[in-house]
């Protein structure tokens, strides 16, 4: 069992959720919640279809490219992590309804979690639009 986590702004345990905890989810389900929460599903799923047939038209696939679509670590590189009102990501062991069914849940922590998906959602669109001049359309 791993200690509770506290919250890097007021110290609070997540067991006594305070407003800075923007998201707590299992790992696999990090990135799609991220991408709901600020209501980007269209753009997301157009930038991954862009980049994808980027890196086609370029190539140079590289497996790990891909990995921002679904992984916590590479999504928060990407996208999280220049965002002003990013706070950090860390991890927290929870239990499922059967204690063999736990697992790692990643915590999302803002200073604003409302301001933090609305700045997500517009770095979702810049970059959709500058993935659009880049990858023109070849004749
Ligand atoms: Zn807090």
């Amino acid at each position: 069992m791993m200690p509770q986590r506290t919250c890097p702004f007021c110290k609070k345990t997540t067991t006594n959720s305070c407003e800075h905890l923007a998201l707590a989810v299992e790992g696999r389900d990090f990135v799609r919640s991220c991408v709901e929460k600020c209501h980007a599903e269209r753009p997301w799923q157009s930038y991954c279809a862009r980049s994808r047939e980027q890196q086609r038209l370029g190539g140079d696939w590289c497996p790990e490219y891909e990995d921002f679509t679904w992984l916590e670590t590479a999504f928060c590189d990407a996208f999280l992590k220049q965002l002003t009102w990013f706070g950090s990501l860390d991890y927290e062991w929870r239990s499922g309804p059967k204690d063999r069914e736990g697992g790692f849940w990643v915590l999302l922590w803002s200073k604003d979690p409302r301001r933090l998906w609305w700045e997500l959602r517009d770095e979702i669109e810049r970059r959709l639009s500058r993935l659009e001049r880049t990858v023109a359309p070849r004749l």
